[in-house]
């Protein structure tokens, strides 16, 4: 019989991000040192850490597939206080990955389905409802009474807007996304010396290229994973142990059981946190996400790229993007120039020959096309739609992100 020898080895430590005086006052009751015991038997934890998940102030941006295992189990750790923002009613097709909610909830308002079954797992803690859409206008106010916030939105105009305010408010920002077999996560506190959202996506896609869950899928049980990562998270950054996930992407495929960790970099030009930030306040982020490009940009469809491609023709493609989307996925035969580094590299390309810029959705690389025209380049054609549009219309194994 093969037998395991436990070892108990000590985890790194990080500040907490629950000050030392917010727990001076919290005691824990008889019941909740039975309720927590597998938590305070920890070295790591102990009753310290438990009084901190019982100070502490967690935000939960939407209640469906990633807040449904984050609020599960933020209910079940002792969070002393959840708060939940949505505006939805539970739907017959939720219920495949939106595990808060039951079929006996169906029609219901999904915040009030979720406390039924938060106060459930856990009657001690406070829930706060938001019924609501998180808007420009009362994103800073709900924002502001949390210590962490877990994003658990589906939509690129939420994304920005809670990026945006928590780095107003300096409160780490525990990202997740899922698409069909894919997820990722990550926590974005520049407060702490990580990028913020807008550091990776400076521009959003354009909204006709992003499929939602509704129209391109997603695996049930993906948004669990990811939503329970953006637990752990909250709960490392609450209790202080661990190396918490900032400055780091974790993408996982569930068909390759894969997990890849990439490393982020923080954008000094960054409009929000970045050195001579341009943006101190919400701006229209409905707006901002539906806005496009203006079209004094030469362009080149997806399918021209490929009949060049098919036809051997001669030209140069050029990946304006940050190396990690390069890693996560890429066009064959394109060269790496991130978009930054462009004007400084233009004498790798030659004038003369053809070049095709591409980014994640043609935005940045409009903004090189722009940029070499005006180096002399006469030839140089602008993407349209990325290679976001690439998988979608041309090769669908190059993966969606
Ligand atoms: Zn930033």
């Amino acid at each position: 019989m093969l037998r395991v020898r436990p070892v108990l080895t000590y985890v790194e430590m990080h500040e907490s991000v629950i000050a030392e005086e917010r727990i001076s006052d919290i005691g824990l009751t008889k019941d909740e040192l039975q309720r927590y015991s597998r938590h305070l038997i920890m070295p790591e934890v102990t009753a310290e850490g438990q009084k901190r998940l019982k100070a502490a102030r967690v935000l939960c941006i939407g209640a469906g597939g990633l807040g449904s295992p984050a609020a599960l189990y933020l209910a079940a750790a002792g969070v002393g206080k959840l708060g939940l923002v949505d505006f939805d009613h539970v739907d017959l097709t939720n219920l495949q990955r939106q595990i808060l909610h039951g079929t006996k909830d169906i029609g219901r308002s999904k915040l009030q389905s979720a406390r039924e079954r938060l106060s459930d797992i856990n009657p001690d803690i406070e829930i706060e409802l938001h019924e609501c859409r998180l808007s420009s206008e009362n994103a800073e106010r709900i924002v502001a009474d949390y210590d962490v916030i877990v994003d658990g939105s589906d939509n690129f105009a939420t994304r920005y807007l809670s990026n945006d305010v928590c780095v107003f408010a300096g409160k780490p920002n525990v990202y997740g996304s899922v698409f069909r077999f894919e997820g990722q996560t990550t926590v974005f506190a520049p407060q702490l010396g990580g990028p913020c959202y807008r550091c990776l996506f400076p521009e959003p896609p354009p909204p006709e290229s992003v499929p939602n869950c509704a129209q391109a899928g997603v695996l049930g049980v993906l948004p669990g994973i990811i939503g329970m990562l953006q637990t752990i998270e909250t709960i490392k950054l609450i209790v202080g142990i661990g190396e918490p996930l900032i400055g780091r992407l974790l993408h996982f495929d569930a068909l390759k059981v894969t997990f890849r960790e990439l490393k982020l970099r923080r954008d000094p030009q960054c409009p929000v946190c970045g050195e001579n930030p341009t943006i101190f306040m919400p701006i229209d982020y409905d707006q901002f996400c539906g806005a496009r490009d203006d079209a004094s940009v030469p362009g080149i469809s997806v399918q021209e790229l490929k009949e060049k491609m098919d036809a051997r023709d001669s030209f140069e493609l050029i990946d304006v993007r940050e190396p990690f989307e390069f890693e996560i996925a890429r066009i064959s035969g394109a060269k790496l120039i991130p978009l930054g580094d462009i004007a400084e590299r233009a004498d790798e390309l030659q004038r003369e020959q053809t070049v095709i810029v591409h980014c994640h959705s043609g935005r940045r690389s409009a903004q090189a096309v722009r940029l070499l025209k005006q180096r002399g380049f006469a030839n140089v054609y602008n993407l349209e739609g990325g290679i976001d549009a690439w998988s979608e219309f041309i090769d669908p194994t190059v993966p969606r992100y």
